[in-house]
């Protein structure tokens, strides 16, 4: 076995040693220069050939995409661009790479093409570096929690509950579509599925964080979460992944200092440990917004815009006090938002809630204590009986990054909740049974992964932040 340096290593490495490195041709120019990337960093090693000492055969094998191993002494380097290179002394061909045929040419791509080729994205500077991002996000992601004692609670992926009414469902099952079995009524007998009984992808894996925190004491769950909404925006998947911590004896503003305390730390530590990477997308960034009018870009490049949310604290306000705010503001004044904010009860659009972060207090925003009407049933009722003790964290450029709440502890509370809304209370009473065995408060929240990807990387689109996205009309690959 030959031993493989990774190009990320390299660069630290000492000079006038001999390396093997193995990787993909990214540009060769002038018959003599190789720009090498194997994946490991955003960086190329520069691999200069000697043209005298390579047959011609190989020479001409060596196309943007080919995949090559070279072994050779590293040096200084003379040229401007990078501190070493490798002097190359031998040089094979690992995989050809058709260049009239290969997709991937040394320029630049729209977005929107690499995202028909996705199996190709990894190849491509910009989605490398953006899913090393995404890696650094979800190691840290449980870095934190189980630094706080946390467990890493596995929440159901089919799910035998569709109580939940946070979306629309995904249905799992084995039937014949064509000719399912019935029941006597006509309607089809779920009993003869798979599970006996009729099952769905879970939209969200709280219920069943809620059983186990009412036990281990607190847990976070991490997991795939699929919503059959037909939203076809840039913040909406279809199949996105979620992070869910639940706490036993956390009230509203405990669960809002976690929320805050997370994202400062995920934010920092990919800020520290993903400073290449970042880099690189702050000026892809820069010159993705040179195309757009002025006042459509970004008043922060990207490192700055990190720093600013982490510096200070979270804005906190009420529901009630962010629409007093929103009612007098300009743009609701003069019709600017699409749906004109007139009275309390309102549900906020994505338009009011980036008004508030951007425009109004200029830094992230949690508000609480929504009306009872626009949020679930599981949230605590407050004692006017009107909100609930729910908390959004609103983000620059994304809007909804957390949704959270204390939850409803109180068993007749709930279920009077749960009547009203319509909740199939029989389906759902080993819910309830931690309501009647020992019931305390606790509260939690969910984290969009994605969301917290797109703000970190200042990628525009929710469908450039996962390798493969699932939209309505795409599940490719
Ligand atoms: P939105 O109003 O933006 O659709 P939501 O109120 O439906 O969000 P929740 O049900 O509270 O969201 O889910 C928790 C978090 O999951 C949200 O704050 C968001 O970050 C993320 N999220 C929700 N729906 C999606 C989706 N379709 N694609 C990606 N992330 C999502
Ligand atoms: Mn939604």
């Amino acid at each position: 076995m030959i031993h493989r340096t990774r190009i990320k290593d390299i660069f630290s490495a000492p000079t006038s040693q001999s390396y093997t490195v193995m990787g993909w041709v990214r540009t060769f120019r002038n018959n003599q220069f190789i720009a090498l990337n194997d994946g490991s960093t955003i960086s190329n090693l520069q691999v200069v050939i000697d043209m005298e000492s390579i047959d011609q055969a190989t020479l001409k094998r060596i196309t943007t995409g080919a995949a090559i191993s070279a072994h050779g002494t590293l040096i200084q380097s003379q040229g401007k661009g990078q501190s070493v290179e490798l002097s190359c002394e031998t040089l094979e061909i690992l995989g050809d790479c058709d260049a009239e045929v290969y997709p991937l040419q040394p320029k630049r791509h729209s977005l929107e093409f690499l995202r028909e080729i996705a199996h190709l994205r990894p190849r491509t500077n910009t989605f490398s570096a953006v899913f090393r991002v995404r890696h650094a996000l979800a190691y840290g992601i449980h870095k934190f929690f189980n630094d706080r004692g946390f467990v890493y609670w596995h929440s159901p992926i089919i799910t035998g509950s569709d109580a939940e009414g946070a979306g629309e469902m995904f249905q799992v099952t084995t039937l014949n579509l064509l000719n399912p079995p019935k029941a006597e009524d006509g309607s089809i007998n779920f009993k003869k599925d798979f599970f006996g009984k009729s099952t769905n992808l879970t939209v969200s894996g709280q219920l069943e964080g809620e059983l186990a925190a009412l036990g281990l004491g607190q847990i976070y769950t991490f997991g795939p979460t699929f919503r059959a909404e037909n939203s076809n925006t840039s913040r909406h998947l279809a199949e996105f992944w979620m992070i869910e911590p639940e706490v036993a004896f956390f009230d509203l503003e405990d669960n809002m200092n976690l929320a805050e305390d997370m994202l400062k730390y995920l934010i920092n530590y990919v800020s520290e440990n993903c400073k290449e990477d970042l880099a690189f997308l702050e000026q892809r960034l820069i010159e993705e917004e040179k195309q757009k009018p002025q006042n459509e870009r970004s008043e922060m490049p990207l490192l700055e815009k990190l720093k600013f949310c982490i510096e200070q604290p979270f804005e906190r306000l009420t529901y009630t006090e962010a629409i007093e705010i929103l009612k007098n503001s300009t743009p609701n004044k003069k019709g600017k938002f699409q749906y004109t904010i007139d009275a309390w009860g309102a549900d906020l659009q994505s338009e009011h809630e980036r008004y508030l972060v951007e425009k109004h207090f200029n830094k992230p925003v949690i508000l609480t204590n929504y009306p009872k009407e626009i949020k679930a049933f599981y949230m605590k009722m407050d004692d006017d009986g009107k909100t609930v003790r729910a908390m959004d964290v609103l983000f620059p450029g994304i809007g909804e990054i957390i949704g959270g709440s204390q939850r409803e502890e109180r068993y007749g509370h709930l279920m009077k909740r749960m009547e009203e809304m319509h909740i199939p209370v029989e389906e759902m009473d080993w819910f309830l049974d931690t309501r009647r065995f020992g019931s305390v408060p606790h509260a939690g929240f969910g984290l969009g992964f994605e969301r917290l990807v797109q703000f970190v990387t200042g990628m525009s689109n929710i469908r450039d932040v996962i390798p493969f996205p699932r939209f309505p009309g795409n599940a490719e690959f």
